[in-house]
C-alpha cells in the first residue's frame, strides 16, 4: 500500500534534518524561531530569505528552496548566529552543509559569483600560503566578466601600496598543500 500524502510530507521533514544533522552535526529541531540569529547577521540585508527562515526551511523539508536560496552564498561564515541562538542551533554549520549539498548536486549557484571568489581565493592560497591580492582580483574580474567595477578603488590601493604587482610566497607551501588534501579527504 502507499504511503499516504501526510505520512510522506513527515518522512522528508524527517529526513531533511536527519540529513544536516548528520552532514554538520547541527541539529535544527530545537529552533524555536526567535529569530535572534537574523536580527544580529551583519550581511541579512543583502540574502533572499533571513536565517531564521532558512532554518525553517530545513525544519519542514523545503530541500529545493533551502539549497537554492542566494542566503547560503552571501553567508559569511562569521558565527555571529550561531553564538546568539539560545537553543544552541549551529545555524553557520547549517549554512555551510547547504552550500555543500548544493555544489554535490550540482544545483546552479543562486550567487555564482561569490562562488567564483571562494575557489579562486583557495586557489590563491594554495599557490602562495597566502592571498595575493591582485592576482585574485584579475582572475575574479576574468571569470565574472565585471572588468571595470570598483577600478578606482582598486587604483587607489594600489597606488597607496596596498597591492603588490608580485605574490609574497610563504616559504613552507607543500604543508598547505597538505592541509587542502587532508581537508580533500575530510580528514580535517
Ligand atoms: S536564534 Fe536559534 S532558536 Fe532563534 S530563530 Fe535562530 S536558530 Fe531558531
Ligand atoms: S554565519 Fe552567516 S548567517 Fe550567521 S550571522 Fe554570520 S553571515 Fe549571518
Amino acid at each position: 500500500m502507499n504511503p499516504t500524502p501526510a505520512l510522506d510530507a513527515t518522512r522528508r521533514v524527517k529526513d531533511f534534518a536527519d540529513q544536516v544533522k548528520r552532514l554538520g552535526d547541527a541539529d535544527v529541531r530545537t529552533c524555536y524561531q526567535c529569530k535572534k540569529c537574523s536580527a544580529g547577521c551583519p550581511v541579512a540585508f543583502a540574502m533572499d530569505y533571513m536565517p531564521h527562515q532558512v532554518i525553517r526551511m530545513v525544519q519542514m523539508g523545503y530541500r529545493d528552496q533551502a539549497v537554492r536560496c542566494s542566503t547560503i552564498w552571501v553567508c559569511a561564515s562569521c558565527e555571529t548566529c550561531t553564538t546568539r541562538c539560545p537553543n544552541e542551533v549551529d545555524i553557520a554549520r547549517v549554512m555551510d552543509v547547504l552550500r555543500q549539498m548544493a555544489l554535490e548536486e550540482q544545483v546552479p549557484e543562486a550567487e555564482r559569483e561569490i562562488h567564483v571568489f571562494h575557489n579562486e581565493f583557495l586557489r590563491s592560497i594554495r599557490s602562495h600560503g597566502r592571498v595575493f591580492e591582485l592576482g585574485l582580483i584579475g582572475l575574479f574580474k576574468l571569470r565574472t566578466g565585471r572588468f571595470f567595477d570598483d577600478i578606482l578603488m582598486g587604483w587607489k590601493m594600489f597606488r597607496k601600496g596596498k597591492l603588490s604587482l608580485l605574490p609574497h610566497r610563504v616559504r613552507d607551501r607543500d604543508r598547505i598543500g597538505k592541509i587542502f588534501d587532508r581537508a580533500k579527504k575530510g580528514a580535517l
